[in-house]
């Protein structure tokens, strides 16, 4: 019986943590999808940073919270920018 307990004890604990921290769960929308007027741009530099880390590869969809769909521009994008110089392809400079 005592090892029982300390094993749901622990599930409860592991529980807690994973709770810990988050807040209520809240579903992303993608950006695109909820502004049709909104244009992705490979050409503004400002635009293409969010979308790229400072390592300059690309963020995946569960950071940047857009659709299938529009992911794939984001990522047509990118590479796009890439080319033109206007986003690195890597940065050397960053430990
Ligand atoms: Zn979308």
């Amino acid at each position: 019986m005592p090892r029982r307990m300390i094993k749901d004890k622990d599930k409860e604990r592991h529980n807690k943590k994973k709770m810990m921290g988050r807040g209520p769960i809240r579903k992303k929308t993608c950006r695109f999808c909820a502004d049709k007027n909104l244009r992705l741009d490979y050409k503004s530099t400002q635009q293409m940073g969010l979308y790229i880390t400072e390592r300059g590869k690309i963020l995946p969809r569960r950071f940047t919270g857009a659709c299938a769909k529009h992911q794939r521009d984001i990522t047509l994008a990118v590479k796009r920018a890439r080319i033109l110089a206007v986003v690195p392809f890597t940065s050397t400079q960053v430990i």
